[in-house]
């Protein structure tokens, strides 16, 4: 595979990548789509329209691969860890020692997930500190957890919890939330949450599990220990672009800068979704990002065929 010549590598298959590669290979580019992991999926998104009730995140992606496999392209699981250019050709270095080349890449790295960095958080990793709640909210049946965060991740979350828990503790830094307006009366209807704000986790303790934490009021400075057998942490995302570093133009979080056509700093190079630097990341228009990055890969290609 080294030695061919792609028209497009897309890197990252979650929404934005996939919906790159559905209109990539429709345009009968010669694609090849590299993923790294397992792709994670939000537990459930009610506001992607066409799915009244919302779907959940690892169905759309079901969903999405499966409306790909009427069409052709390579996939490859493999990371990547380096973008270089050779003239006009992208090299995209991956971790085993391969080189791939093409003419155009699309970069749809998406954003890993924001650590609290407070003690306990990693040593308790798997034993009450948890980041998903459809994958560990059953284990908590009948208990107390604290939810960490004031984004929409966090309120959705902490709702959907209280599926399984007794009680909810949401702590959030400031009094105001970020989340959208629905959810924070959901939120605050809900007899199963209490808020606790404006409050930082100082640190989480327990012996084999988690068993309290210690937060502070911003306002007070007073510190309180809370007894929860969870605490699910939803603080945001951070891009994983530092291999990208001096290469593009970023801002001063390392989210990449694109203009409207999703271009970056430099010509047959793309990026959409999540690791780009925007105001609102949402599925839809993670989605729309990835069609136009690979509408304008098309042209970019086709241009350089002239
Ligand atoms: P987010 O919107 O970036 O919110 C992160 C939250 O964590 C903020 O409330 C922030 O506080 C807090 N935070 C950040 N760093 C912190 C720290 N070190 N300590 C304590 N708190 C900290 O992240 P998100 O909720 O994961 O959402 C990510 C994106 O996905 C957003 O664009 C969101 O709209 C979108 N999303 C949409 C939906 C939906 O539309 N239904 C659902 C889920 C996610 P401050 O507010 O004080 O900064």
């Amino acid at each position: 595979m080294s030695e061919e010549l792609f028209d497009l590598i897309i890197v990252g298959a979650g929404p934005a990548g996939l919906t790159a590669c559905l209109y990539a290979s429709r345009s009968l580019l010669k694609t090849l789509l590299l993923e790294k992991g397992p792709i994670g999926g939000q537990d459930l998104i009610e506001n992607y329209p066409g799915f009244p009730g919302g779907i959940s995140g690892y169905e759309l992606i079901e969903r999405i691969q499966k409306q790909l496999e009427d069409y052709e392209y390579q996939f490859l699981q493999e990371e990547v860890i380096d973008l270089q250019e050779v003239e006009e050709v992208k090299e995209v270095h991956l971790s085993s020692g391969k080189v791939l080349k093409a003419k155009a890449v699309i970069l749809a790295l998406g954003a890993k997930l924001r650590k609290l960095g407070v003690p306990g958080e990693r040593e308790f990793t798997g034993r009450g500190v948890s980041y998903c709640a459809i994958c560990d909210g059953p284990f908590f049946k009948g208990e107390e957890v604290a939810v960490i965060g004031g984004g929409n991740t966090a309120l959705q979350e902490a709702i959907y919890l209280t599926k399984y828990v007794k009680k909810v503790y949401l702590i959030h830094r400031r009094e105001t939330f970020r989340a959208t307006s629905i959810l924070q009366e959901r939120v605050k209807k809900n007899p199963q949450i209490e808020i606790i704000v404006p409050s930082v986790i100082e640190e989480i303790k327990g012996s084999d599990k988690v068993e309290k934490i210690v937060y502070r009021n911003l306002k007070s400075n007073e510190k309180r220990e809370l007894e929860v057998a969870g605490v699910f942490i939803f603080i945001g995302h951070e891009p994983e672009t530092g291999w990208l570093k001096g290469k593009l133009e970023m801002d001063e979080s390392g989210f990449i800068i694109v203009d409207r056509e999703m271009r970056t700093s430099r010509p047959g190079i793309f990026a959409c979704g999540d690791c780009v630097s925007k105001k609102f990341r949402q599925i839809i228009n993670a989605c729309g990002e990835g069609a136009v990055a690979a509408l304008n890969a098309e042209e970019y290609i086709k241009n350089l065929e002239k």
